[in-house]
C-alpha cells in the first residue's frame, strides 16, 4: 500500500465502479469488492478470496480500507457506547451507539465542529474546524457495525438505524454526505431503508431541496421555536432561512413521498421556549400545514450556554397541548447520561479555525483503548 492510496470507504457503489473501471475491472468486480468491505467488514484485500489475485495485487498497490483511529471508547450502564475518533490535526469527532428494544441506532458526525453556532449546542460553541470526508463519515458506521458483530460473534446486522445527529450540520457538508447516505442505503452495503436513515438539519433550505432530488431519506428539522423572533437568536441560520421558507422546503420535500412526515426537534429550554402559549403558537404554525411529528428533547446543559433544562412538568404540559391538537409528540429519553453521550453533549475536540469562540473540551473517562479497527 502506498501513502497516497485511495480510501475505498469514500466511494458509493457508482464511485467504486468508476474506480475499478480505471483499473480495467468490470462492474461486477466492484460489487464484489463493495460487499467485502461493507457487508463483511474486511479491510485486507488479500482476504478477499473470490477476487482474482491480479486484482488483489493491483488494489494493494493503489487503494486501502482505512478506519478512523479510536481515541476513546466509553460504555454506559444502559448499553450506549460512545467512540471518540481522531480525524487528525487535533480534531476528534464522536459517534454514539444507542441500543433499544426494537432497534439499534448509530448517531454519526458529519463535521469537526459546526459553523451554525446554535446557542444551546456544545458543538456549536466549539466553532467550526472542517468538513469530514465521505470516508470519515462512512468509517464511523463501518467500524461500529463490524466491531459490534465481532464482539457479539454474529453475522447479522447489528445497527438498524442511522441518524446524522452527531457533531456538525450535515447539509453544510452536502457533497460528502450524499455518497455516504447512498452507501448506508445500498443493498450491496448496509441495505438500510430510507426511513431508517435520518438527516437532521438546522434548516439549510437549498440543500433540503437538493436532498429530495438526490437521496430522499427521512428528514428531521431542528426547529426549537415557534417564531422567527425566538428562533433567530437560538439558531442563527434562521436569519438566512426564516421559518416560512423552511416550512415551504419541508412541504416540498414531502411532495416526493406523500406518505412520509417531517420530524421537528424541539429542545426544551427553561423559560425560553417552553410555555403553554408557545406550544399553542407551535400548533398554529404546524397543524394542517406540514405532516409532522414533534420530538421534544430535554436540554442537556453545559455551563457556557447559560441555559437550563425545562422542569419535567413543563415538558409534559407542553407535550399535552401538542397531543390535544392531534400532533404526534414524543419526549426523547436521554441515553448514556453517565458518559455524556446525549444530544448536544458531543463535544469531541476541535481546533476552531474560524473564530475564537470558547472551546468546550471534555476529558472523557477512558474505559477501553481499542486498537485501530478493520485489520
Ligand atoms: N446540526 C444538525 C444535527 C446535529 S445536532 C441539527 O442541528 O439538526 C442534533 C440534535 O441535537 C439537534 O436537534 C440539536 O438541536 C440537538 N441539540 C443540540 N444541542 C443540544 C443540547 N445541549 N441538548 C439537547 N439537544 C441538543
Ligand atoms: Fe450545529 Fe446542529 Fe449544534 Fe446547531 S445544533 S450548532 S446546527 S450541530
Amino acid at each position: 500500500m502506498t501513502d497516497n492510496a485511495t480510501n475505498l470507504l469514500g466511494f458509493d457503489l457508482d464511485g467504486l465502479v468508476a474506480f475499478c473501471q480505471q483499473l480495467g475491472e468490470k462492474r461486477f468486480r466492484a460489487i464484489q469488492l463493495y460487499r467485502w468491505i461493507h457487508q463483511r467488514g474486511v479491510a485486507d484485500f488479500g482476504l478477499m478470496t473470490d477476487l482474482a489475485k491480479s486484482l488483489r495485487d493491483k488494489l494493494a498497490g493503489c487503494a486501502k480500507v482505512e478506519a478512523l483511529r479510536v481515541l476513546t471508547e466509553q460504555r454506559s450502564a444502559d448499553g450506549t457506547i460512545k467512540w471518540l475518533f481522531d480525524v487528525g490535526a487535533g480534531d476528534a469527532v464522536e459517534a454514539v451507539f444507542i441500543p433499544e428494544d426494537d432497534r439499534a441506532t448509530l448517531c454519526i458526525s458529519s463535521q469537526a465542529g459546526c459553523a451554525v453556532g446554535c446557542r444551546f449546542c456544545s458543538t456549536g460553541h466549539q466553532g467550526f474546524s472542517r468538513n469530514l470526508s465521505t470516508a470519515e463519515i462512512v468509517a464511523q458506521l463501518w467500524f461500529a457495525e463490524h466491531q459490534l458483530r465481532r464482539e457479539r460473534q454474529r453475522d447479522e446486522r447489528v445497527i438498524s438505524n442511522i441518524v446524522m445527529m452527531g457533531m456538525g450540520e450535515p447539509l453544510q457538508n452536502y457533497s460528502a454526505l450524499v455518497p455516504a447516505l447512498k452507501t448506508f442505503l445500498d443493498d450491496h452495503a448496509y441495505g438500510l431503508s430510507r426511513r431508517r436513515v435520518t438527516v437532521s438539519t438546522s434548516g439549510v433550505v437549498p440543500m433540503i431541496e437538493r436532498l429530495q432530488q438526490d437521496c430522499p431519506v427521512a428528514l428531521a428539522v431542528s426547529l426549537h421555536a415557534p417564531s422567527d423572533l425566538l428562533r433567530d437568536p437560538l439558531v442563527p441560520l434562521n436569519r438566512k432561512y426564516p421559518i416560512a421558507e423552511l416550512l415551504d422546503a419541508c412541504r416540498a420535500y414531502l411532495a416526493a413521498a406523500p406518505r412520509d412526515f417531517i420530524t421537528f426537534e424541539y429542545c426544551m429550554l427553561d423559560g425560553v421556549n417552553d410555555s403553554v402559549e408557545q406550544a399553542r403558537e407551535l400548533v398554529r404554525l404546524l397543524k394542517g400545514k406540514v405532516p409532522c411529528k414533534i420530538n421534544l428533547i430535554p436540554f442537556n446543559p453545559f455551563p457556557a450556554s447559560g441555559l437550563t433544562c425545562s422542569p419535567r412538568e413543563r415538558v409534559q404540559a407542553f407535550a399535552e397541548v401538542l397531543i390535544q391538537a392531534g400532533i404526534v409528540t414524543t419526549v426523547r429519553k436521554t441515553r448514556g447520561d453517565d458518559i455524556d453521550a446525549a444530544c448536544g453533549q458531543l463535544a469531541g475536540e476541535v481546533q476552531d479555525r474560524t473564530n475564537a469562540s470558547q472551546r468546550m473540551t471534555r476529558a472523557p473517562i477512558v474505559l477501553h483503548r481499542p486498537q485501530r479497527a478493520g485489520s
